[in-house]
């Protein structure tokens, strides 16, 4: 019998993302199969279509299961699945129609909402530790979830949903709260069996000068290790990551902003090995905002990435508190965007470059503006170009 442990399959060739193919695996039962509904024939034999971007997260799952694969043929993309005998190790995916063949493309490959809130996923703390550094500003962590039994799987840009214990001031249980996911879709653990975040916790005076904590942030700030948390999700197709290796990628953050980014950047840099489809040969360009030097947060992994991988990935921070503009002013992400004003409208003039900005919602109005006053210098209307950026996918913005 043939042995399947992981793709080795190697492409520069986009159209390859699109191809799925036919898993026949024996030796997996519909008891315990983790939220699957696999067609189990009398045979014992089962037929599991799979898109080339999930081979190897699949042939884990099958391994996890007891599975074993006996044979992988390709299929073509116009294949029917459902309904026809076969499943699709993607079933929960949207998959609208009618769609362009390169929306097609992305739709099909995005998971959404495999746990709703009313019947959540209950994941453990396994990691929850400090990332401000001492005389930082505020308390930000990074937490990771154990996801294993379950069938959560996501892609990076992607949030997930965290439903607090207990009830609401009116009796009712919390409602959810949306975290960008900090993870790549294989983990921390690159087991692709957990999920992290980056959560600030959200701490402010109301107007009777009492000290407020937010409900959910404090309640993932404080979690102990093996604590069950919630979790819904996963959501969110505006932040995607494009598949294209040679692209170039503009990230406008603040604070846990960096959250995407995180995920970005070490699919990009740190897990080649676990993406043959995707070897990123383009330019990543981060500009990160935060109050002082204290609260970069991924401080280290972020520089030594830069420093590793320097025609690849460039690291600019705007330190407000501590650096200062050329006219004496606080040093924020969009006086950033007008220091390098003529490099970014020469990238972002390109087709193949891609604008995300991401953290809290105040930052988008003075970017707005600063963009918007660089390309009038340039004689063009910012809106105009905005809207055509995002028409072809191009910009990216999610703020909260
Ligand atoms: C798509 C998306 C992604 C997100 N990603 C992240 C992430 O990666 N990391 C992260 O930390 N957060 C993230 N958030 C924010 C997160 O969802 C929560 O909103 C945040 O953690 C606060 O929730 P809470 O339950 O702690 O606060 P709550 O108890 O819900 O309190 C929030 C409320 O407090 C009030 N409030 C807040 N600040 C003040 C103030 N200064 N003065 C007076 N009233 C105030 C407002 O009414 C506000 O609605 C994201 C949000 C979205 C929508």
């Amino acid at each position: 019998m043939r042995k399947f442990n992981t793709v080795k399959t190697f492409s520069n060739n986009p159209a390859l993302d699109e191809r799925r193919f036919l898993f026949e695996v024996v030796g997996i039962s519909n008891q315990g199969s983790n939220n699957l509904d696999y067609p189990i024939r009398q045979s014992g034999r089962s037929f599991i279509a799979v898109p080339y971007s999930r081979m190897n997260q699949e042939m884990n799952r099958i391994n996890r299961l007891g599975g074993k694969i006996i044979n992988i043929t390709p299929i073509g993309i116009n294949t029917p699945i459902q309904g026809q005998g076969l499943s699709s190790s993607s079933n929960q995916t949207t998959n609208t129609k009618p769609m362009t063949q390169a929306q097609e493309k992305k739709e099909v490959k995005v998971p959404v909402n495999i746990y709703r809130p009313k019947n959540p996923f209950v994941g453990k703390c396994i990691e929850n530790y400090e990332l401000v550094a001492e005389g930082g500003s505020g308390t930000v962590r990074h937490l990771t979830f154990d996801l294993s039994g379950g069938d959560l799987h996501y892609l990076e840009g992607q949030s997930i949903g965290i439903i607090p214990p207990g009830e609401d001031e009116r009796g009712k249980p919390h409602k959810l709260r949306l975290y960008s996911i900090a993870s790549t879709r294989h983990g921390d653990k690159l087991d692709d069996k957990t999920v992290s975040l980056c959560v600030r916790k959200l701490e402010y005076e109301n107007e009777k000068g009492e000290a407020i904590e937010g409900v959910c942030s404090s309640f993932l700030c404080g979690l102990e290790e093996g604590a069950d948390v919630s979790i819904t999700g996963p959501v969110g197709k505006e932040m995607l990551l494009p598949d294209e290796e040679d692209a170039t990628i503009v990230m406008l953050a603040t604070g846990t902003g960096i959250a995407p980014f995180r995920a970005f950047l070490w699919r990009m840099f740190k897990e080649q090995e676990q993406n043959p489809d995707y070897q990123f040969k383009g330019l990543a360009w981060l500009v990160f905002g935060i109050p002082y030097t204290e609260n970069i947060l991924y401080k280290e992994e972020l520089e030594k990435m830069a420093k590793e991988y320097p025609d690849h990935f460039r690291l600019t921070y705007a330190i407000s508190r501590e650096q200062k503009t050329a006219d004496g002013g606080k040093m924020y992400v969009q006086s950033r965007v007008s220091e390098y004003a003529d490099e970014l409208f020469e990238l972002i003039q390109k087709p193949k470059t891609h604008v995300y900005m991401c953290g809290l919602k105040g930052m988008e109005p003075p970017i707005t503006e600063t963009f918007t006053a660089e390309a009038e210098k340039r004689g063009i209307n910012w809106d105009d170009m905005r809207k055509q950026m995002k028409k072809e996918d191009r910009w990216h913005v999610e703020v909260y």
